[in-house]
């Protein structure tokens, strides 16, 4: 389950956002809108309340997971000024049994902020990155505001060191530099998860692949109208990910990550190239 939206917006301002996407298409935002983030709460009290009203269908004393977050990155820089995911992850850790599964792109503020915690309810915390480039400067196009790869990396690393159970997302996988594809000087970037993957100085616990989705709103936003265009990448994209995948799956095999173990991909990926996984090793506690 996730957490409720304490904050509205992201700064990050990632190209491919689902939750901006989202607001987009439901209530007409403009990208500017996105990343002028914001807290919805008032008061810490009021984000106290917000979390308890989440609580009221379900057991504190089961071991669900809540997802922090689904909405928004839960470390970009507001919260060093109100402290809202603080304030969620006390009452929880606090008030229930739940696990929390962590995701940001700013893994270095979040330890500077919270570690303390962490450390504190080890037992009870997945600290996970998302990971979609490993060069720095692309990535700063396609993830303007969010902390570079290189930094999240490092994060990650920490992260293990201090003991705490890390996962990284793959998602999306994007096998072109999407700011090349609005040049028309079209990039291929990443083949597959593989070559990031590579990369890490360490191992995580658990790892999960996506696809890119919504690729015709992410390109209209881009600039890129032609339908034709359009349909094209799609195409190629869908191609891509069912020829590169079970050498991916393979490969990684090769590295000891096990599908259904400690790899899942995302529902849409794993449709994709009609791989059956079951979820329920996912975050197990
Ligand atoms: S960090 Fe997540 S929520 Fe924030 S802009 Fe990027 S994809 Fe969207």
């Amino acid at each position: 389950m996730g957490v409720g939206r304490y904050y509205v917006g992201c700064v990050h301002g990632c190209l491919y956002c689902y939750n901006y996407l989202f607001h987009w298409r439901r209530f007409g935002w403009r990208y500017r809108d996105w990343i002028r983030a914001r807290p919805r709460c008032r008061t810490q009290s009021e984000v106290v309340k917000l979390v308890r009203r989440g609580f009221e269908n379900f057991s504190p004393e089961e071991r669900y997971r809540l997802y922090v977050s689904l909405c928004f990155d839960p470390y970009q820089p507001l919260e060093e000024r109100y402290r809202y995911t603080r304030v969620v992850l006390e009452t929880v850790l606090r008030e229930t049994r739940w696990t929390i599964v962590l995701l940001t792109k700013a893994p270095r503020r979040a330890l500077e902020l919270d570690q303390d915690l962490y450390t504190r309810y080890r037992d009870r915390i997945w600290f996970g990155i998302t990971l979609t480039h490993y060069r720095d400067d692309l990535c700063r196009e396609v993830e303007p505001s969010a902390e570079p790869p290189t930094v999240r990396v490092e994060a990650l690393k920490r992260a293990k060191e201090l003991g705490l159970r890390t996962w990284v997302i793959v998602e999306p996988w994007i096998p072109y530099h999407l700011p090349t594809l609005v040049r028309g000087t079209v990039r291929r970037y990443l083949t597959t998860p593989v070559e990031l993957l590579e990369k890490l100085p360490v191992r995580p616990d658990l790892l999960v692949l996506g696809k890119l989705n919504h690729v015709e709103d992410i390109l209209k936003l881009l600039g890129i109208h032609s339908e034709t265009k359009v349909r094209k990448l799609v195409e190629e994209l869908t191609r891509h990910y069912r020829t590169y995948l079970p050498w991916t799956l393979k490969r990684l095999r090769e590295l000891n990550y096990v599908l259904g173990e400690n790899l899942f991909l995302t529902e849409e990926l794993a449709e994709l190239a009609n791989v059956r996984v079951t979820y329920h090793n996912l975050f197990r506690n």
